[in-house]
């Protein structure tokens, strides 16, 4: 079948969906749309910019239901803040709104700000209770800015499963989920982005198939002052953006939470930690870049990756 495509503007980007292979390509059309109304869907439930959704409502009232499907990211979210030590939190919201970087913000906070910011950053001072999440601090707001792209990608791939997709490419903001390979049956080559370049400049390509490739970097949000780059990744500890030798850090594993969340958490634990969390993690792969154009990876994909671009130095380790 000739490919069929289709763009829209969701969870505050563009996502685009591409089919290569199905069983009855005449309904590609229709699991193109079902597969964004899963995506759609799941933003009404979970974004913070929507009143009436179900964060909007615990943020509001310290406390309330969650749907099954919210309530198994809100699970992921809690491991995945267990498992990095804090480094992710997604209790970080005050903190977040508080420089509004990407949004609203070039204005850098004070000490008292973020010092009052950080006092309701815990993600062990929320409680599950059923389906309740109770937050237990004054002032803590859920943020799922860091994970929630990437369960919608899985949601969006369960449904082309469902309408019987054999061959597709889901790329919700930069989040990119593979179901199988190419209709040849050969495996996909995905550009693994320029940091400094949001232009679509590529650095390195991935061979890889039925993958989840998630990046996240300094250079998607961000402004500078006084020659300093703020970005939209922030330190749980210090209050500022995280500042580590990290410009890029890309998750390469099955699913799309998984690597839409660790992608942000293996960022702000830093490259030596993250190196070590995918060694000590079959499943999980990483790329990292750091501010020396140098290039990190996990042995997993060691012989899937190639450097494209002669600026950036891959090291052997
Ligand atoms: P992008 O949204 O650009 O794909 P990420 O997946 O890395 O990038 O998510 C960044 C978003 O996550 C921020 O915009 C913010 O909403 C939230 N966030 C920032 N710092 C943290 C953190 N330390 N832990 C959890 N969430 C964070
Ligand atoms: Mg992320």
């Amino acid at each position: 079948m000739e490919p069929v495509s289709s763009t829209e503007i969701l969870l505050g980007t563009s996502c685009f969906i591409t089919i290569y292979d199905m069983e009855k390509p005449a309904g590609a059309s229709n699991a193109l749309s079902e597969a964004f109304s899963r995506v759609s869907e799941m933003e009404q439930r979970l974004s913070m910019n929507i009143t009436d959704s179900e964060i909007s409502v615990i943020n509001r009232d310290g406390q309330g239901p969650l749907s099954q499907d919210s309530l198994e990211v809100i699970k992921r979210s809690m491991e995945i803040s267990d498992e990095s030590d804090g480094r992710f939190d997604f209790t970080i919201g005050t903190l977040v709104s508080l420089w509004g970087i990407g949004s609203r913000g070039t204005h850098i906070p004070t000490e008292q700000e973020i010092a009052d910011a950080l006092a309701t950053v815990e993600h062990s001072a929320v409680e599950l209770n059923g389906n309740t999440l109770i937050l237990e601090r004054e002032g803590t707001q859920v943020d799922l800015g860091a994970i929630a792209k990437g369960h919608a990608a899985d949601l969006a791939k369960e449904e082309l499963l469902e309408q019987g997709v054999t061959s597709a490419i889901i790329n919700l903001g930069g989040n990119v989920q593979l179901l199988g390979s190419k209709p040849d049956g050969t495996p996909w080559r995905i550009g693994i982005q320029d940091p400094r370049d949001s232009r679509g400049q590529y650095i390195a390509v991935l061979t890889t198939e039925d993958t989840a490739v998630v990046t996240s970097g300094i250079y998607e949000r961000y402004f500078e002052e006084g020659g300093i780059h703020y970005h939209h990744i922030l330190d749980p500890d210090t209050g500022y953006p995280v500042w580590n030798g990290v410009e890029s850090l890309t998750i390469v594993t099955t699913d799309s939470i998984t690597a839409d969340g660790l992608s942000t958490a293996l960022f702000a634990m830093g490259r030596e930690a993250a190196l070590e969390y995918a060694a000590a993690h079959d499943s999980v792969d990483v790329i990292v870049v750091d501010d020396q154009s140098n290039v990190y990876l996990s042995d997993g994909i060691r012989d899937s990756f190639r450097m494209t671009d002669p600026d950036f130095h891959l090291i052997e380790e």
